[in-house]
């Protein structure tokens, strides 16, 4: 099984299966020997380790929570997990998984006909192809539910089958620079309801620009991407979306797992801050011995501590089959929110070398804030809770 992590301070990993614990351990020690390295790299490059895609595969990281191409039982819990060794040592490599596998594939399975799930699954956990998923609009982010102007319009093809053409654009979209496939949501000029379509890149009219200058998950590699024109078989719309009813439930599936990343990435801050204030002396003793010092560790771990317990409970939800949109919201702002305290007090303990990327503070500090706004802002995950709670909505007039 894999060691304890001292961060797990009420030792929750122990809800998971002995043959989980023992998996975890070896993504745990791949992660260490063949990401940690040179993630700080690929960071500063902006680029994403494209070449771990077929690793990821073998060690059955892509669609873990997709029966069909499972390569293991695995539970929810032991997905959160995963999520959050991947983020504690490099938070893009997680959402540049985050984005193949949770967003792309859970489309595709939650939106696919048995057909679309066996023809495109199977080569995506493979690693064979690679996913996106693209929603975000330049014009359009919060309020895609209702705002989005990307449309498909449904005609007759010269060879007498239903085709669809896309037109519009679509911003912020993880590896949609590089990706084989795009899911794109689109709404539909007939009935006016949003759809989703499989796009090979290739597609004439499909044109994606990397978005530089990013300071934070810069190893995800986004794109602003236009369709113009875009022409794709009824085939590859996705059968079972009628709305985007079913759109959000495959946000709510990876909305908690989101909030595991948060937490990873506040873990990797922590447990550097905790070496770093062991090693580094101050008026002739270690900084950890004085209580200030004291003071920030003690809350980062009581942050991380509950959590985890919070991220725990909402993916147990998720194995029962119960876990509520709210829930998986709530799970997401409040993470996000504690780990952007957490990755701030992480870097203040280290004094000037907390902004550099050498100390492991840095780094998950500028990456917390794209934790924070994607997959639903604090502000937006906020309001869904709000909504549950008396029964009003305010983000919408
Ligand atoms: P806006 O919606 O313009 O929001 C701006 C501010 O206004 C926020 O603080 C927001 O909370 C607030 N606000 C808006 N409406 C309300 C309201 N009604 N009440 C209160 N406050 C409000 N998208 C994809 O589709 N695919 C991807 O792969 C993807 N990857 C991403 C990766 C990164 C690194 C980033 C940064 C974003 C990614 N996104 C992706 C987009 C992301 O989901 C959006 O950035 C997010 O939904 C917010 O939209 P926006 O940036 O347009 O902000």
């Amino acid at each position: 099984p894999a060691p304890r992590l001292h961060a797990d301070f009420y030792d929750l990993q122990a809800a998971l299966t002995d043959g989980e614990r023992a998996q975890l351990g070896r993504i745990r020690d791949f992660l260490q020997r063949e990401v940690a390295p040179r993630a700080d790299e690929f960071w500063e490059r902006a680029e994403s380790p494209r070449h771990l895609f077929p690793r990821f595969a073998e060690l059955g990281m892509l669609g873990a929570g997709i029966p069909e191409v499972a390569q293991y039982d695995n539970s929810a819990l032991y997905r959160g997990w995963v999520a959050l060794e991947i983020s504690r040592v490099d938070a893009s490599t997680a959402t540049f998984l985050g984005v193949h596998s949770g967003l792309a594939m859970n489309a595709i399975w939650v939106g696919g006909s048995d057909e679309q799930r066996e023809r495109w699954l199977g080569p995506m956990a493979r690693g064979e192809i690679v996913g996106a998923f693209a929603l975000t609009e330049p014009l359009s982010g919060s309020d895609t539910a209702r705002g989005l102007r990307t449309t498909a319009t449904r005609r007759v093809g010269a060879d007498g089958a239903d085709e669809w053409v896309i037109d519009g654009a679509k911003r912020w979209i993880g590896s949609g620079a590089f990706s084989d496939i795009t899911v794109v949501w689109a709404r539909d000029t007939g009935d006016g309801e949003m759809k989703g379509f499989i796009v090979p890149t290739s597609s004439p009219g499909y044109a994606a620009t990397k978005i530089e200058r990013k300071q934070s998950l810069r190893a995800v590699e986004n794109a602003d991407i236009t369709l113009t024109g875009v022409v794709v078989p009824e085939s590859l719309r996705l059968q079972r979306i009628h709305s985007f009813t079913e759109v959000a439930v495959v946000l709510r599936l990876t909305r908690a797992e989101v909030a595991w990343q948060a937490l990873g990435n506040g873990i990797g801050a922590y447990e550097a801050a905790v070496r770093y204030t062991g090693e580094r002396e101050q008026f002739g003793k270690p900084i950890g011995s004085f209580q200030l010092v004291q003071h920030k560790l003690a809350t980062a771990l009581g942050n991380i501590t509950a959590c985890l317990a919070m991220c725990t409970r909402v993916s147990q939800l998720q194995d029962d089959d119960a876990q509520t949109d709210a829930q998986a919201a709530m799970a997401k702002a409040f993470v996000s929110a504690r780990m952007r305290e957490t990755v701030a007090l992480c870097r203040e303990v280290m004094g000037g070398n907390g902004i550099t990327l050498d100390y492991g503070a840095a780094r998950a500090f500028c990456d917390a804030e794209a934790i924070y706004t994607f997959e639903g802002t604090h502000d937006m995950n906020t309001l869904i809770v709000g909504r549950e709670i008396t029964g009003i909505q305010a983000f919408v007039s």
